[in-house]
């Protein structure tokens, strides 16, 4: 494969390793060299497709110290790729000085995009997805709760990595901070012990607080203001509004109640009423 010169920023899997793209793979044993937030994590991918290319670390330790160097040579013409222990870099991970800099040298940059565990965990954790907000991990201590607040009337999911140990109090924090939303906890995405588990903030609280999970985690919390209804709290309105009114009202009733549409709620309370009849 011919790689033009330039930076790419190579999206690696987040568990899985076969969640890598061809593109990747092909970038990686083309290039000059791979700049890697830990050689030794991304050793096993290499090993893992059998990729040869050199191989050097860029981490927030050393990342002052061998910038100029990278920039040199990316002026020069090499192609590098840089990537991260899991996933897309920059998310969460070192690179953004890097590619700020290399962008300012007039160096190509170019995504080569795959895994992210945010939205990895958004598009399987059933929150609302057309609007979102990806705030990373919040701070220790008492500047997390304020750290929250930032985000408390965001109309939209907000999307947050945490540490097991951290996760129950933060969960609290959360609860207490938003209100009782509905959140996600997404852990150990894409690996044999993978899980997804639902429930209001302060029930997901308590829960956690009880047994600190192992693994990696991700939490989506759905938006304020109206939570998107489970079929069965619609069928339980309903059914008992068609004790009193009819059909069509109990269908304005539920459809006002839920956001749902007329013709949605009148189709649902109609089925409700044949299935007793
Ligand atoms: N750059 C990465 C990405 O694109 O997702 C994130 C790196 S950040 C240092 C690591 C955090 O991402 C973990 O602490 C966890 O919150 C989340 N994470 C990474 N892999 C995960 C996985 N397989 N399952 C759940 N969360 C994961």
């Amino acid at each position: 494969m011919s790689l033009d010169p330039g930076l790419y920023v190579a999206a690696t899997p987040i568990g899985n390793l076969k969640d890598v793209t061809y593109r990747v793979i092909e970038a990686l044993a083309a290039c000059d060299l791979i700049l890697c937030e830990d050689t030794r994590q991304t050793a096993k991918l290499c090993a893992a497709y059998d990729i040869r290319t050199e191989r050097r670390p860029y981490h927030e330790h050393n990342a002052e110290r061998v910038r100029p160097d990278i920039l040199s040579r990316l002026k020069k013409g090499a192609r590098i790729c840089l990537v991260s222990d899991a996933g897309t870099p920059l998310i969460s991970d070192p690179g953004y000085k890097l590619v700020r800099e290399a962008r300012d040298a007039g160096v190509r940059v170019a995504p080569l995009p795959g895994p992210c565990a945010a939205i990895a965990a958004l598009s399987a954790a059933g929150a609302p997805t057309d609007g979102f907000l990806f705030a990373g991990f919040a701070p220790t201590g008492n500047a997390r709760a304020t750290f929250f607040r930032r985000f408390a009337q965001v109309p939209a999911s907000l999307i947050f990595y945490e540490t097991g140990p951290r996760l129950g109090e933060s969960l609290q924090d959360m609860a207490n901070t938003f209100g009782d939303r509905t959140a996600v906890v997404a852990r150990e995405l894409t690996k044999i012990h993978e899980e997804f588990r639902e429930g209001w903030l302060s029930d997901l609280a308590a829960y956690y607080k009880q047994q600190t999970p192992k693994g990696e985690i991700v939490v989506v919390v759905h938006p304020p203001g109206r939570e998107v209804p489970s079929a069965q709290e619609v069928e339980a309105f309903l059914s008992a509004a068609l004790d009193e009114l009819s059909v069509k009202d109990a269908a304005v009733a539920a459809a006002e109640g839920f956001g749902l549409t007329r013709r949605e709620a009148y189709e649902r309370a109609l089925r409700l009423k044949a299935a007793r009849s």
